[in-house]
């Protein structure tokens, strides 16, 4: 079934062999590095640890390895091969449960207790460093899967080493299909349950990509001692490995292909519009994805050049998925039902949650409560006023209000603060915002009487707080209080072009400073909008 080996192939024979030299120089079984895990020491202390029955299986494998060992695949650099023949196992070595795989249609599925398939055939003697593989997978119901890579042999629940990419639609686990688990979330499943899609990843030196149905999920660079939970997770070389990982888990993969790239090989592939991150950013960035802390800015406005686009390739470069949204109500971008419509649909195909910011006090009875139902989630703030007479102020704008009856204007300010946490809102921006006329009445306005009045009506309702890039509110004191009554919080970068704040290092400060974790983090159950 292979793709027979062309004249202009065996002329780079140099490079052909590339792949099984690194591998054929590990020692041999005979003689065996005490200080070395080979590929073949892992599989005999395997046999050493499992009962007879799968004892025997094992040998059998184990021979098969050794044919595989001695018929080293020559490989072009560059060119694609199939890693799965359409037909049978002979390749793939599954761990645990020896019955769960099975080949349908050309197809390996998984239907059974939890196994890891791994790939065990002569390309590059499943030992992989540089390279690019795609293939289509499938899942039903409520199938929890995965795509290991850079991993090794292992009957472990879980293989310990090398990297996984989540391919999943169970509502069980948050981190949808294109996560780098462990690493990178994301929190949208857009990958129909039934129906094929595509998978590429990417691996030159430190650099992983992930495109699901050719959209950039994740543009990941490894840094140095990158924090970790699992100390396997890191990138080396290995073979891949298919994930089923329990009996509910209906997965299926097939055209599966890797195209082997020169162990030196550079990364071409970082077309993104904004640069790598930092590293002290991305560094952060992976200690909160190692213990599953949502990262997810609900605050990514579509104006100043933003696109959807831009929003995927942005959470897939720095690791925080994107929230969507525009401002709603006369005279902003989503001004009536149908620009309201349009925006979802334009959105929608995409792995990003997708929100509206409302201004209006009217807003939920204003626009089509089942354009409502559609977002993802609401985010409000106290920025807009309806003063005695019905007119929306705006407060930011200082000609358009007196607050000459001080006392009076504070009080009816902070019952308008409290009507926006009543309002059917999911996110509340800037909470205890004041305007600058005021600002000086900060400490005795917001005291601790009128900030817990706040907190339980937004606890009561379900409205979390937003600590926004830039904005002093809320203060620490709100936070804390916040916290100890078990409201939630929010990150968001309010920008106002495509190309501003992406560095949000002020508001992970405010979440370490707090000790925010995957509890205190608002993680929004995504719209089923089909
Ligand atoms: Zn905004």
């Amino acid at each position: 079934m292979r793709k027979p080996i062309s004249l202009s192939a065996m002329m780079i024979a140099v490079f052909l062999f590339a792949g099984c030299v690194r591998v054929s120089e590990l020692p041999t079984k005979t003689e065996p590095d005490p200080g070395e895990v080979t590929p073949e020491t892992v599989e005999t202390t395997e046999i050493a640890e499992t009962s007879q029955i799968v004892e025997t299986t094992q040998v059998v494998e184990t021979t098969e390895i050794t044919d595989a060992l001695g018929a080293c695949e020559p490989v072009t650099i560059g060119e694609w091969y199939p890693l799965f023949d359409d037909e049978s196992f002979y390749e793939w070595k599954p761990s645990e449960s020896q019955t769960t795989w099975s080949v349908v249609d050309g197809a390996l599925v998984s239907n059974g207790p939890r196994s890891h398939l791994f790939y065990n055939g002569p390309i590059v003697l499943h030992d992989f460093k540089n390279f690019e593989l795609k293939l289509q997978f499938k899942l039903e119901g409520q199938s929890n899967s995965g795509l290991f890579f850079h991993t090794k042999f292992s009957d472990a629940a879980s293989p310990p080493q090398g990297y996984e990419v989540q391919i999943n639609s169970s509502p069980k686990e948050t981190r949808k299909t294109g996560s780098l688990f462990g690493v990178r979330g994301i929190y949208v499943d857009f990958v129909p349950d039934g129906q094929w899609a595509d998978l590429w990843l990417k691996v030159t030196g430190n650099r992983i990509q992930v495109k699901i149905n050719d959209v950039l999920l994740a543009d990941y660079v490894q840094p140095d001692n990158p924090p970790r939970t699992r100390s396997g997770r890191v990138l080396s070389s290995g073979t891949f490995a298919l994930q089923a990982h329990d009996p509910e888990t209906k997965a299926a993969y097939r055209n599966i292909q890797v195209k082997i790239l020169a162990d030196d090989a550079t990364d071409d592939g970082d077309t993104s519009y904004i640069p790598d991150p930092d590293p002290e950013f991305a560094k952060q960035i992976d200690e909160f994805g190692s213990r599953n802390v949502p990262l997810i800015d609900y605050h990514i406005h579509l104006r100043g050049g933003m696109t959807v686009e831009k929003a995927v390739i942005a959470q897939a470069k720095t690791g925080v998925q994107s929230g969507v949204l525009e401002n709603s109500g006369a005279g902003w971008p989503l001004s009536d039902n149908e620009k309201i419509r349009a925006f979802i649909e334009a959105a929608e195909p995409f792995p990003v949650f997708i929100g509206m910011q409302v201004n209006d006090r009217d807003w939920f009875t204003a626009i089509d409560p089942e354009l409502i139902a559609l977002f993802d989630y609401i985010l409000g703030d106290t920025m807009i006023m309806v003063d005695e007479n019905g007119k929306a102020q705006k407060l930011w704008a200082e000609d358009e209000y007196s607050t000459d009856d001080l006392d009076a204007w504070l009080e009816r300010y902070f019952q308008h603060c409290m009507t926006v946490a009543n309002e059917p809102i999911t996110i509340m921006a800037n909470p205890t915002w004041l305007p600058p006329r005021v600002a000086d009445h900060y400490d005795a306005f917001w005291n601790d009487d009128r900030m817990t009045q706040l907190i339980d009506a937004a606890v009561k309702n379900n409205v979390a707080f937003e600590i926004q890039v830039g904005s002093p509110f809320p203060n620490d004191k709100f936070i804390e209080l916040a916290k100890s009554k078990g409201a939630k919080f929010t990150i968001g970068r309010n920008n106002t072009t495509a190309d501003d704040k992406h560095d949000m290092l002020p508001s992970f400060e405010k979440m370490r400073k707090h000790e925010l974790g995957a509890d205190n983090m608002l993680l929004i159950t995504p719209k089923l909008r089909d």
